[in-house]
């Protein structure tokens, strides 16, 4: 291929700057729903959010920090960073933070891929995964999950070629629900070889209650290729604020790190998470109420007819193929809005809320027309 003229350029008619090809391919990042026309408040289980708002210190906290917004925060977010790591029993070198999940995720991408590079995970899965793998460039090797809509580890490990660089394991599975098992995990960690970086989106294991499910943290020292991802987005109710982190050996996340957007993490953000860090056994009580209502929507559900995947995060899948934006519009329609998130032709993902969203979920389920 010729090097970029703008001579050339201009000779085809080009008359604006252009951005890399990969960009204007990308599909597009479907956030969940937020406003529907009905009548009352919005139900809004549609971005697995939490249904608690934050608590008390951790606005007081954040309240503490807005006299010093006029100066950049700490750009290593060395406090967070120390308590993160001192409740994973970790070194604070082997931890990075960024604004989010999704961004730490970007970040490690940045480091470990170049144009041409494979990213190995499994669909569906994550949605972040495919946009963020073909924004560096890289290539989507995307893996079918198997019948129960979990990992199909056997296929995944077999799909490494000398071109992966990374794989992505997301458990629980964003949207299906099921988590990896212990003994899937081990397999798949064997089989690979230890230059490919392995990265366990762990951002919903604070809901997992199946004890075969792996335990990334555990895992680590066994394997020095893996990373884990983790938010608190999600079990820790900050969605709003942008706060992620990985964990793995400090080697391999020193990369990661040197990619990370400089002061990308706010300064109030930062107190948010040191302070829930302080009031974690308030916050784990929300995450059992929410997997008491997980337990009781999906027993309702059953006996309404639906035959349901194993849920370990805040959110059930309802696997109801050609119907599922036909659901959607069903729930939406309802006197009190449900807003799910739908992934056309395959099926709805909805978040489990608190007592009152399960009750009015149940009620407008059980007056849905089409299939289970
Ligand atoms: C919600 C979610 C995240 C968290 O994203 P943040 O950027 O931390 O808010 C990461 N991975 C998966 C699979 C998720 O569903």
């Amino acid at each position: 291929m010729a090097a970029f003229s703008h001579e050339n350029a201009m000779l085809v008619g080009m008359t604006l700057p252009f951005a890399r090809p990969e960009i204007s391919a990308l599909p597009p990042y479907v956030p969940g729903a937020t406003a529907a026309a009905g009548s009352g408040p919005p139900v809004k289980l549609s971005s697995n959010e939490s249904p608690f708002g934050p608590l008390p210190s951790v606005v007081g906290a954040m309240g503490a920090g807005l006299a010093t917004v006029h100066l950049y925060p700490d750009m290593f977010a060395t406090t967070l960073t120390g308590r993160i790591a001192q409740r994973l029993a970790v070194e604070p070198d082997q931890v990075v933070v960024a604004g989010g999940s999704v961004a730490v995720l970007a970040h490690l991408l940045q480091a470990y891929c170049s144009v041409g590079d494979e990213v190995v995970f499994a669909w569906r899965s994550f949605e972040a995964y495919p946009i963020l793998t073909r924004l560096v460039g890289a290539t989507v090797v995307a893996i079918g999950l198997d019948s129960d809509l979990r990992h199909d580890v056997t296929a995944m490990a077999a799909a490494v070629t000398p071109r992966t660089r990374v794989v992505l394991l997301c458990s629980p599975n964003n949207p299906t629900g099921p988590a990896l098992r212990r003994t899937d995990f081990e397999a798949f960690m064997a089989a690979v070889p230890r230059t490919v970086l392995v990265v366990l989106d762990e951002a919903y294991v604070e809901f997992v209650r199946d004890p075969e499910v792996v335990d990334g943290l555990a895992a680590l020292a066994a394997h020095p290729n893996l990373v884990l991802l983790r938010t608190f987005s999600k079990a820790y109710g900050l969605a709003g604020l942008r706060v992620g982190y990985a964990v793995g050996g400090a080697e391999v996340v020193a990369p990661i790190r040197a990619c990370v957007t400089p002061f990308s993490v706010s300064s109030l953000a930062q107190a948010a998470a040191v302070a829930s860090l302080d009031v974690e056994d308030e916050l784990f009580a929300r995450v059992d109420r929410v997997v008491a209502e997980r337990a009781r929507l999906t027993a309702a559900l059953e006996d309404l007819g639906w035959n349901l995947t194993d849920a370990q995060g805040n959110f059930v899948w309802l696997d109801v193929g050609e119907d599922a934006l036909g659901l959607a519009a069903h729930l939406r329609a309802q006197p009190r809005p449900i807003l799910v998130r739908p992934f056309g032709g395959e099926g709805v993902r909805i978040t489990v809320g608190d007592v009152v969203n399960t009750d009015l979920l149940v009620e407008a389920l059980a007056r849905w027309p089409g299939g289970h």
